[in-house]
Order: structure tokens, then sequence, then C-alpha cells
């Protein structure tokens, strides 16, 4: 029997894997220095909380999550996306309560939907997010982005670009829905089934539908932009000033719709405009949910946030063709000629490894040629050859990598001349 990785799935190997702690040490950095904290929910919550918070009209909802039932008859669901589990953790923990507000939060894990695998879309991937909770200041809105622009250079990507959009506020919104209603009705039986379901439940979501999109009936829909109400319009010119303040271009896009319920006034997506990049160009998405907390039985709490996938940043430094030049290395590779200098070398390694010095040496008892070729793949700044000869004078030979100088050192020396 062959067992494969679960459609849709992938194992992160090790020549890649160090690709995502190099992400993940950026995200940190960044977020360090735009103090958000980390918060680290569970992989699992209640199936109710994804249909509550997420909405019952989404495809995440009604088509792309795995739940079971647990042996408690509990119906439990693995996680589609982040901003639940934290406003709900947010909530649960009274973070509301806390002497600092906005409660500024990211997390970092993996999310879970039963998708069609192709490109850059996958069943298990890994979202970064941040969430900043209790304040409706627009410049909260201009710092989110910002953060999430800042990961994107500090990766290296430099083909991105802003798409942003206002849904303003409730009444923004009811009023645009009314409107929206009475464009699709009369011709509601030439849409999908999904958007027959969704006119009266949340019209808006017709608009994001993947069948329909020719349909021309798309093109004349009424557009939120005609129906933002003052204090809507104010709000989103106060986020735009403070991203011309921070240096961020824009693109506007009355279309823009977020594939969420819970969105209002601000939302925003980064795309990657490099031509390499395939049919996917979403890398990540974002807005201002400010009735979520009290969705979910807390008090109002006015958040914004945003998610994006690892894999699509990754995606997009390889469609641009970017790649860190300093690969991992080694500081030293040690290769031992024969039984004595073997049990000598390892003895030795022990002590360069306890001195921090990332240190490997050959287990496979091969010939010198091949264990210069090991010091050579796995980029070793020096390397320590001991032979018979050596073991006996208690000395190595310590090649510089770098300059391929080679020099006989007194093993009691090594540590010392090795720190220079
Ligand atoms: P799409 O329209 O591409 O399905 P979405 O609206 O479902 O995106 P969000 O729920 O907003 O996406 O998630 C935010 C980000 O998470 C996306 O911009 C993308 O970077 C990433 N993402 C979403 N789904 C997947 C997936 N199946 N595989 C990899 N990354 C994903
Ligand atoms: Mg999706």
């Amino acid at each position: 029997m062959n067992f494969k990785v679960p459609r849709g799935t992938q194992d992160i190997l090790p020549d890649v894997s160090w690709k995502w702690q190099r992400v993940e040490n950026i995200i940190q950095s960044v977020c360090d220095v735009y103090n958000y904290k980390e918060i680290r929910t569970p992989i699992f919550e209640q199936t109710e909380l994804f249909q509550r918070t997420v909405g019952d009209t989404t495809d995440i909802v009604q088509k792309e999550m795995y739940t079971f039932t647990d042996k408690g008859n509990r119906s439990m669901t693995l996680r589609p996306e982040g901003t639940a589990a934290v406003v709900r953790s947010f909530v649960e923990n009274k973070m509301f309560g806390y002497a600092d507000q906005p409660v500024k939060l990211f997390y970092t894990g993996p999310m879970f939907r039963y998708e069609r695998q192709q490109a850059g879309r996958y069943r298990q991937f890994v979202q970064f997010g941040v969430e900043a909770i209790g304040s409706d200041d627009p410049a909260i809105d201009a710092e989110v982005i910002e953060l999430a622009m800042t990961v994107y250079k500090r990766a290296g990507l430099s083909d991105i670009k802003l798409v942003l959009n206002s849904l303003g506020d409730k009444e923004s919104r009811n009023s645009h829905r009314e409107a929206l209603i009475a464009h699709f009705t009369p011709h509601i039986g030439e849409f999908c089934q999904d958007c027959q379901n969704r006119l009266e439940k949340n019209p808006l979501r017709i608009l994001d539908c993947k069948v329909d999109r020719e349909h021309p009936l798309m093109e004349t829909a009424p557009s939120l932009a005609d129906y933002l109400n003052e204090s809507s319009s104010a709000y989103f010119e106060k986020v735009k000033q403070y991203l011309d303040i921070a240096g961020i271009e824009y693109e506007y896009d009355p279309n823009l719709v977020r594939g969420l319920d819970y969105y209002n006034h601000t939302a925003f997506e980064i795309m990657s405009t490099s031509k390499g990049f395939g049919a996917i160009t979403t890398l990540c998405g974002g807005g201002r949910y400010n009735g979520l907390a009290e969705e979910i039985g807390g008090p109002p709490a006015p958040g914004i946030g945003f998610a994006m996938s690892i894999e699509r940043l990754l995606l997009a430094l390889e469609a641009e063709e970017k790649s860190w030049t300093d690969e991992p290395s080694l500081d030293v590779y040690l290769v031992t000629l024969g039984d004595a200098a073997r049990t000598k070398g390892f003895e030795l390694i022990g002590k360069l490894r306890e001195n921090g010095l990332r240190s490997e040496m050959d287990y496979m008892d091969r010939k010198m040629k091949a264990q210069m070729k090991s010091a050579d793949r796995l980029h070793a700044n020096y390397v320590i050859v001991i032979g018979e000869d050596e073991v006996n004078e208690n000395t190595v030979q310590l090649k510089n990598m770098a300059d391929g100088q080679q020099k006989k050192v007194s093993m009691d020396d090594l540590l010392e001349e090795l720190k220079k």
C-alpha cells in the first residue's frame, strides 16, 4: 500500500522550509515593530462560530468547511480562517477590559478549506493575519494596511498593488442592498442557485459570484460608491489621507467585495502584478468588521484586520524571480578520516556546537572527496580535516572555504582561531 499526502495539502520539505522560517521571522519582527502581540487559538472551534461570523451565505460556510461530529456529538470545524477565533477569544477573555486599546494581535497557523486544488489554492494553507480590535480610528486602518505592505516589501516583493474600497456603514449597506434586490429580482431566474439564495439573504454576495461573473446585470449593478452616506464617505476619505501620509499608493475599486459577510467600511486586497503569477493574484485580503464582537455576544468592539497566506507570498516571490541569496550555511564541516579521527571529531564537534557554531560531520564513513563535496553543498564557511597524523599531534587542518587557505592549528587553539 502506498500512502500519499492528502489532496490539496503539501509537505514543506527541508530545502523549502528555511524559506518559511525566513518569512515567519519577517512577520514576527514587523509585528514587533508595530506592537502587535501573538495570539494562538485552537485549530478547531464550534461550527456555529463560523456560521455566525463568516456567514451562512459565503462559499466558505456553504462549501468549504471541514466539519465533523466529535464523540460528544458536538459539531466541530477545522478553522477555515482566523478572525472568528480571535474575536471569540477577545470576547471570552474580556480583552475589551484591557487598559490599552485597541488590542493588537497577530497569528500564523494552518487553515482548512475544502477547495479545488490549483496553484495557490490548497486545502490546508498557512495564514498570517493581524486584528486590531477596539478602535474605529481611520488611522488604525492605515496602520494595518501599511503593516501588510511592509511584510511583503521586507520579503522582497516589489510587483504588488493595493486595491481599496469602502463598504460603508450599516445604513449605507442597507440602502445599497435594497437597490441590489430591485436590480436583480426581475432576472434572478437566469442566475445560479447560489445567487438565487443570496438574493434575500445577502445580495452583495451575488457580485462576488464566480459562476455568473459574465452576466450583463453584473456590469450595471448599483455601485456601493453611490450609496455611501456622509459619515461613511468622510471615514473613507480619512483612511485615504492616512495612506497618503504613509506614502502608500492604492487603486480604488468600487466592486471590491470581500468574501466574508462581516465587513464594513474599509475593504482591501493586495495583489501581485507580476507577469509570472498565475490566475489567482490576490495575496492578502482584509477589512473592517465593526459588528463582529457583538454578533458573538460581546460588547461593541470595532475591529480591522487582514489575512495573507504564506504559500501565495512565496509563489509571488517565485513569480518575480526573487530569491534570497543568503541560503542557510554551516560554520564548520568536519572531515574525519579513519576511526580514531572519527572519535576525536565527535568530541570536537560537541565543543563547536556548545559554542554556537553550526557544525556537521560525516556519519557515512565516506572518502575524503565525498566529505568535501558535502561541505560544499552545505555552504560550509570552514572545513576541518582530521586524519591519523592530526590525531597523534592533537592538531587539525583548518581550511577557510572563502579564500581556500589551509593551515595547521592546534586542537587547543581551534576555538580561538574560529572566533577570529
Ligand atoms: P479567494 O478569492 O482567492 O478564494 P478568499 O476571499 O477566499 O480568496 P480570504 O478568505 O480573504 O480569501 O483569505 C485571505 C488570504 O488567504 C487570501 O488572499 C489568500 O492569500 C489566502 N488564501 C485563501 N484561501 C487560500 C487557499 N485555499 N490556499 C492558499 N491561500 C489561500
Ligand atoms: Mg476562497
